[in-house]
């Protein structure tokens, strides 16, 4: 495990140019060993190419994660036709960490792109980017024309061969555009709705072909990887948690912001020493540690190291590593009815027990929150958890569950007080 003296030492790897001038553009990455992972990997079998990712010990940092290597393993080598697809449509409530290397350095995202259609065998690439992001569009768009002017995009890349093309699609802002394969349907044209799985994508995805769907920053690691290897890359983070990971830390901290950090960093360190600690001296009460869909943690586990395995094991899961801080002045059973309200908001009406179970659950917090709840309401939000999460046909019915299930767990006496 991480001591504080490493964490404290660390020099960011992701987010090394970000604070640079002109850092999003190409001129600025190439004088910073831009692209030189893709040079190295192009002289790589793919074989080889995934063996590394596999043993770096990478896992995806959408909020699933899982491991990258083994994903891009079971892309078929023999298929004629395959794609990958960068999830961009960062939407989680109190994520904001794809956005910032999409503005600040989308070629470390590309590269990583071009590494990963090169490993899978795949010529076409598409980003799918949440459409509210105007600048993020703008910047993916000129880097990869810039790429095209400098070769590493389009026919025979660098001289090896190797084609590749990408295009830049936008979203309409729906939080499901998030899920795989909800994205796959809206990138074909369709509703963005998710489909049934299996078949997964890396079988049957966009127009039935196999496809890898790959987050921004799961992606930015890959460059990395492949020009400082594997055993260089997997001496970060936990056993099986490896790597860097940038937190998104806001809520009632004094220097709300992204931080990036080992996997492995306690939640205590992130809250009081990157980001300056609660504001006006408060305490904790509560913190989510991995975005809205995840359970909430209570201020006696601030020493919960920050990695995939631990928080799993402390009730909760790591997510996409976005961290809400709520200091002692936060009212719960609000922060649990607006959350519960994103969600069923954000439905996409395709399954009952989140289509019309996320409506009653919002109406039972509706009339607890407004003090027109009994206990019986109690009971209910229980009752209603209990038969949405896990049976839902994608796992927003269950994500929409986890801030209420966890809320009425560790903050009941609140929710009492409130209907007493
Ligand atoms: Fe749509 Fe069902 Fe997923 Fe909810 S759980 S977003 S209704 S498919």
């Amino acid at each position: 495990m991480l001591t504080r003296d490493v964490v404290t030492a660390w020099t960011p790897i992701l987010l090394s140019r970000v604070g640079e001038p002109n850092s999003e553009k190409i001129g600025a990455y190439l004088r910073t060993g831009g692209y030189e992972g893709l040079r190295k990997a192009l002289t790589m079998t793919p074989d080889e190419i995934i063996a590394e990712v596999k043993a770096s010990g990478l896992r995806g940092r959408g909020g699933a994660g899982f491991p990258t290597g083994t994903k891009w393993g079971f892309i078929p080598k023999d298929a004629p036709v395959k794609y990958l697809a960068v999830n961009t449509d960062e939407g989680e409530p109190g994520t904001f960490k794809d956005r910032l290397i999409v503005e600040r350095d989308p070629h470390s995202i590309l590269e990583g792109v071009i590494i990963a259609a090169y490993a899978i065998g795949a010529h076409r690439a598409f980003v799918y980017i949440r459409g509210e992001f105007f600048l993020g569009v703008k910047r993916w768009i000129k880097a990869i024309s810039d790429a095209y002017g400098h070769g590493f995009l389009g026919k025979n890349i660098l001289g090896s061969g190797f084609d590749l093309d990408v295009s830049v699609h936008r979203g309409a802002g729906a939080y499901i555009c998030g899920e795989e394969t909800a994205m796959i349907e809206s990138l074909e044209g369709g509703r963005g709705e998710p489909r049934q799985k299996p078949p997964y994508p890396a079988q049957k995805g966009l127009w039935q072909q196999p496809t890898l769907v790959q987050n921004v920053e799961t992606l930015a690691n890959i460059p990395h990887i492949i020009r400082c290897g594997a055993d260089w890359y997997s001496t970060i983070g936990t056993p099986q948690s490896k790597g860097p990971k940038i937190f998104c830390v806001s809520g009632h901290v004094n220097r709300p912001g992204n931080y990036e950090l080992p996997l492995g960093v306690t939640l205590r360190e992130i809250i009081e020493e990157h980001a300056g600690g609660v504001r006006m001296g408060r305490k904790v009460k509560a913190v989510i540690p991995g975005g809205a869909s995840t359970p909430i943690l209570t201020a006696d586990q601030l020493d919960v190291p920050m990695a995939f395995e631990t928080l799993q094991a402390a009730g909760s899961a790591l997510g996409t590593g976005a961290v809400i801080v709520m200091d002692e002045t936060t009212d719960m059973v609000e922060v649990v009815r607006r959350t519960a309200g994103f969600f069923v908001h954000e439905s996409c009406g395709g399954c009952t027990p989140c289509r019309i179970g996320g409506k009653r659950l919002l109406e039972t917090l509706n009339a607890v929150a407004d003090g027109r709840g009994t206990n019986k309401d109690l009971l209910k939000l229980e009752e209603l958890t209990a038969g949405i999460t896990g049976i839902t046909f994608c796992p927003m019915g269950t994500g929409m569950c986890e801030p209420v299930s966890s809320g009425l767990a560790r903050f009941r006496s609140e929710f009492e007080a409130r209907v007493a």
